[in-house]
């Protein structure tokens, strides 16, 4: 549990740990797989030009966190054929490959035990136009009182707070 404010957030108190090779191999088989679905970048529906937009507030509450709501998200990060076709729609200059290994170069040295290979310290690793939708719109039980109890102003910072690039995104458990 981590007090942001008056506020309980879940919290991710796992260790770190270098991100084996064999989990790299799983995302890269995965995505090959996923893009086998994707016949061509999405450049077409409400979604595929934007990203979501979380506020401050939000942002800087999952970085207190630290991302408990990552720590399903495996080795595939969510990155269903829906998800990647939105990405490629918005880098549709790259080739299948280029985008899987831009995929693959966004894998940080080292992640959060068991948890999303893309949860690294400071937060996601991957660019918010290369996440999964549920990432972005995710909010955990807590968020929506946080938001009411702000009231136009930032809650006063107490509990496990450390100096950290926030965590941005967040996807469900
Ligand atoms: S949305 Fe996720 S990262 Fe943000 S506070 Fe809730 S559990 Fe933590
Ligand atoms: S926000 Fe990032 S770290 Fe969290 S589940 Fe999504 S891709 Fe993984």
């Amino acid at each position: 549990m981590v007090l942001w404010g008056d506020i309980e957030l879940p919290g991710c108190d796992r260790p770190l740990t270098p991100v084996p090779p064999a989990r790299r191999q799983a995302l890269a088989a995965h995505l090959m797989k996923v893009m086998t679905e994707v016949p061509a970048p999405a450049t077409k529906g409400p979604d595929w030009a934007n990203t979501p937009q979380t506020s401050a507030d939000v942002r800087a509450a999952c970085g207190a966190c630290r991302g408990h709501c990552c720590q399903k998200g495996g080795d595939d990060a969510y990155l269903d054929f829906e998800s990647v076709g939105l990405a490629w729609g918005r880098f549709p200059h790259l080739r299948k490959e280029e985008l899987v290994g831009a995929y693959l170069a966004a894998v940080p040295a080292r992640s959060f035990v068991n948890s999303c290979i893309f949860h690294a310290e400071h937060g996601c690793n991957l660019p918010e136009t290369m996440r999964s939708p549920v990432c972005g719109a995710y909010l955990c039980g807590p968020l929506p009182q946080l938001k009411i109890s702000l009231a136009g102003k930032p809650p006063a910072v107490s509990g496990r707070q450390r100096a950290r690039r926030p965590m941005v995104n967040r996807a469900l458990t």
